[in-house]
């Protein structure tokens, strides 16, 4: 009997005790609302429209600094995107694609031989460059131009490196010289270009300048 009465004792106290405890501490954080206190502001927050501080101290509603948010101007979010930023809150209130403009002044064109650049540019002060490989596409002049050694037909286009037209080496027949009367000298038969000039040899030191005795026997074409 005795065991079976302290049971029924429990069964019956001790929601008291626990429905006594929600209620006393359901009241703490409630009379922390109600007392003064310093505001403890939080960083800017932000939603779609506006922006706020809230502040820190569990169950207070207070806000400052509220408002609609300000746009800037256009600036660069990525390689695809720019955007608009609230001046206040930095809160992004508008993206859109980059507009790209060709901007001639600093971009160059591919020539046979150089490489190009086209420069884009957007409002918000993104830009791309495009490299242009050079076009290799040479046209080449039916005259010749040499240099010491070879002959060949040089690109039309001033600055060109390209030689790969007719290159060869100057082509001489063997024996055969053109001659001053201190020089003699050969011309190539294909570009007409004169080969360096040598002075005579006076050979049989005879003190006649070599005109008889220079080892090609040029002077007999005299
Ligand atoms: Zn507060
Ligand atoms: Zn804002
Ligand atoms: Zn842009
Ligand atoms: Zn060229
Ligand atoms: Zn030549
Ligand atoms: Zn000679």
């Amino acid at each position: 009997m005795e065991v079976f009465f302290m049971n029924g004792f429990w069964k019956r106290k001790l929601p008291a005790f626990v429905l006594a405890f929600v209620l006393v501490a359901g009241l703490i954080p409630a009379a922390g609302a109600v007392e003064a206190h310093e505001h403890v502001w939080s960083d800017l927050k932000s939603n779609g429209v506006e922006h706020w501080r809230e502040c820190a101290v569990e169950g207070c509603d207070e806000k400052q600094d509220a408002g609609t948010h300000t746009p800037g101007e256009w600036g660069e979010v990525d390689s695809k995107l720019h955007g608009k930023k609230c001046t206040v809150c930095e809160y992004m209130t508008e993206t859109d694609d980059h507009k790209l403009t060709l901007i001639e002044g600093l971009s160059k064109p591919a020539s046979c031989y150089e490489a190009g650049v086209e420069v884009f540019t957007c409002i918000c002060g993104y830009y791309e460059e495009h490299p242009l490989a050079a076009t290799k596409k040479h046209t080449y002049a039916s005259a010749w131009t040499s240099n010491a050694t070879h002959h060949w037909h040089p690109c039309n286009t001033e600055g060109c490196p390209d030689k790969s037209s007719g290159y060869e080496k100057h082509s001489y027949d063997t024996g055969v010289y053109t001659s001053s009367s201190t020089q003699h000298w050969q011309i190539c038969k294909v570009c007409n270009t004169a080969s360096a000039k040598a002075s005579h040899v006076d050979e049989n030191k005879d003190g006649r300048n070599g005109y008889d005795s220079c080892p090609q026997r040029h002077h007999r074409y005299l």
